[in-house]
């Protein structure tokens, strides 16, 4: 019997929780599905471009994720955003920086999507790999959205006890509509970006005032509000470019280029889950995430650490 924990994701709650269990002595392996490490702190390259494609910056509350900040400032990973009234932070040079740094040194193996997760009569887990066999573990934490885990459970005919499975169940996201507006020369959009209270556009950020480091002239974020994002989800990117475009108008300042729509559908949680992390410990399986500790960076951070402090107590096999 094997005494690996398996995380799935590479988020940041999914590198947090690993790191976090990696410096407690556990053997772990986080799975992740895309080439790369961040999950929804995406950042996107489109010819000379690169825009935030998910979250845009992040905020702090809660003394125990200040307490993580403030190391990731220490090292130069993050920054205050240029220019900005607000307390908002952002990555150095992108939002993806905080992910690629905090995944150094870690065992992940990416391109693995979990399709299914059986639960074997000797206690352990046998995770069905996409296209790379099986993989089994100890323990099995979740960090991906919720409908993805049980997606993945469901596959392998697992049920959960019904003291958590309906509440998760429960747990739905708003999508996001993203569009990626590269430009011919510097647009009008003010260097804080704009939050939009009503209308199909929620925000809107020059990545080049933002301070990513580029060669275009500007590189704009336009995300889509959830109502609108749910409403044309699948409908094709050029019909969506033609119904945002005309909104930001006034701010673009400059000719379009080009265009690139990325589509979140798990973007933010509706609700968040009344504990901030979910362990079962005999059953080796856990969930932590943004539906847990709150639908921002810090809210899948503090969870992260939650998880982490509940499974520490469980790392020696049980037989
Ligand atoms: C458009 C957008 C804008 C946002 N803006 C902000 C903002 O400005 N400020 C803020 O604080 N937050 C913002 N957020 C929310 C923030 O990005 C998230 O709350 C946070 O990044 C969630 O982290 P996580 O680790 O919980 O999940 P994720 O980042 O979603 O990580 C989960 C990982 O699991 C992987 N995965 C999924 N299924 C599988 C599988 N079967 N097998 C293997 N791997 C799998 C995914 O590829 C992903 O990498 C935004 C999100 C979006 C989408």
């Amino acid at each position: 019997m094997n005494n690996t924990t398996v995380i799935i994701g590479a988020g940041i709650s999914g590198l947090l929780l690993a790191r976090g269990l990696a410096a407690r002595g556990a053997e772990v392996v986080v799975l992740e599905k895309s080439r790369g490490y961040g999950g929804r702190m995406a950042t996107k390259r489109v010819g000379e471009a690169s825009f935030d494609s998910g979250a845009q910056f992040f905020t702090v509350r809660d003394p125990e994720f200040a307490a993580v900040v403030a190391d990731w400032q220490a090292n130069g990973w993050v920054k205050a955003w240029p220019d900005s009234p607000h307390r908002r932070l952002v990555g150095v040079p992108a939002m993806t920086a905080v992910p690629k740094a905090l995944a150094e040194g870690l065992t992940i193996l990416r391109e693995h999507k979990v399709t299914a997760a059986r639960r074997h009569t000797c206690g352990c887990w046998e995770l069905e790999i996409e296209n790379q066999g099986l993989i089994s573990a100890e323990r099995l934490l979740f960090t991906c959205p919720v409908p993805q885990a049980l997606a993945v459970l469901a596959a392998g005919e697992f049920t959960l006890p019904s003291t958590v499975g309906p509440a998760l169940a429960e747990l739905t996201y708003h999508p996001c509509l993203a569009l990626l507006v590269s430009l011919a020369g510097p647009s009008a959009v003010p260097p804080e970006g704009i939050a939009f209270t009503e209308g199909p556009v929620r925000w809107l950020a020059d990545n080049v005032k933002k301070g990513l480091a580029q060669t275009a002239p500007a590189a704009v974020t336009v995300q889509a509000s959830a109502v609108f994002s749910a409403q044309h989800y699948g409908r094709p990117e050029a019909e969506i470019a033609a119904l945002l475009l005309p909104v930001v108008e006034r701010w673009l300042g400059a000719p379009v280029v080009s265009t690139t729509l990325h589509r979140w559908k798990f973007s933010e949680p509706k609700a968040t889950h009344t504990e901030r992390c979910v362990w079962l410990p005999e059953l080796g399986l856990g969930f932590a995430g943004d539906a847990f500790g709150g639908p921002k960076i810090e809210g899948a951070a503090v969870s992260a650490l939650a998880l982490t402090q509940a499974v520490t107590p469980h790392l020696q096999p049980a037989r």
